[in-house]
């Protein structure tokens, strides 16, 4: 192995775009960020339509880069993916969701967590094993605990994610299906998914009130997710007249920015705190 270092790498290559310089720096911090803590978590409310309540939440991971600032997940999340990184930085999230369940516990606030899990996740039966004991060990209620996992990270091997899937739910934790409607799984996968809620994609949500096709498609899948049983969340809610069509159509959550923005856990605190809700 020849040994390069980054100055020849940028002199060797040097028609590289920008944006690849940039990724190849960021692969390589991205292992330092999660040990050095330079990771930390958002909180978006997810309201509870039928109790008009705040139950749950969803933690969504921010990279504070100390010379990038915050670098958003759609932007390493995929590095994380290819780079084998995903069982660190999921782990490292969980741990921290537990952290902040009992924090929140210890000021009176009982608060559900969603976590987002990857493919990779999914695939690995330690990690899943993990999880569980995890949970345990830090005296976290399964019940305080939802997984949501996109319908792709389905789609690549079915049998094993039920497997997962089924060993997970088994234990208590809720689970439920990202950005339902974007993928490629089909009815009759859907139908074996031992999941308990639906998540809608905010792309059918965000302009729902001016566009009939995503009015009919949001229906049709309410009406099928409560024939299966399954719970319904809506994210993307802008405004308060979709809020309302949807709590009008028995969907039991709503997310989105007209209720909140994900926020660092002292504004969330504070954004609760002089909610109505
Ligand atoms: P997602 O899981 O579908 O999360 C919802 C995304 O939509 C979040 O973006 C959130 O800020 C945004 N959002 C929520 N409400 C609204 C709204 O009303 N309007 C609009 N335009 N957007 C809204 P964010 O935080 O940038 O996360 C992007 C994606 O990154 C997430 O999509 C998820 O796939 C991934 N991600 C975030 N955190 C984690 C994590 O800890 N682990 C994994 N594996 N993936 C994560
Ligand atoms: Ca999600
Ligand atoms: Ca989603
Ligand atoms: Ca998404």
């Amino acid at each position: 192995h020849a040994k390069i270092n980054k100055r020849d790498y940028q002199i060797y290559d040097a028609n590289i775009d920008k944006n690849s310089i940039e990724r190849f720096q960021l692969i390589n911090e991205l292992k330092e960020a999660i040990e050095q803590n330079q990771l930390v978590l958002y909180y978006q409310p997810k309201l509870n339509l039928v109790q008009q309540k705040i139950t749950h939440v969803e933690a969504l991971v921010r990279w504070i880069h100390p010379k990038r600032g915050i670098i958003p997940p759609d932007t390493f999340i995929p590095i994380a993916e290819k780079t084998m990184q995903m069982d660190a930085l999921t782990r490292w999230v969980i741990t921290e969701a537990m952290a902040q369940y009992h924090r929140w516990q210890a000021k009176g606030v009982n608060m559900s967590i969603a976590v987002n899990i990857s493919a990779e996740n999914l695939k690995d039966e330690l990690f899943c094993h993990w999880v569980i004991e995890t949970l345990a060990q830090h005296s976290v209620p399964v019940s305080a605990m939802t997984l949501e996992i996109t319908e792709d990270a389905v789609v690549s091997d079915p049998e094993l994610a039920i497997k997962q899937l089924t060993l997970l739910r088994n234990n208590g934790l809720t689970l439920s299906i990202d950005d339902y409607g974007t993928g490629y799984s089909s009815l009759a996968q859907l139908k074996q998914l031992p999941v308990d809620e639906l998540k809608i994609d905010k792309s059918f949500v965000q302009k729902l009130l001016h566009t009939e096709a995503d009015q009919i498609i949001v229906q049709s899948t309410l009406q099928l997710a409560h024939n299966l049983g399954l719970k319904v969340v809506a994210e993307g809610i802008e405004d308060n007249e979709t809020l309302q069509w949807l709590t009008e159509r028995h969907c039991e959550m709503g997310q989105g920015f007209y209720l909140s923005r994900p926020l660092p856990e002292l504004p969330f605190n504070d954004w609760l705190s002089q909610s109505e809700f």
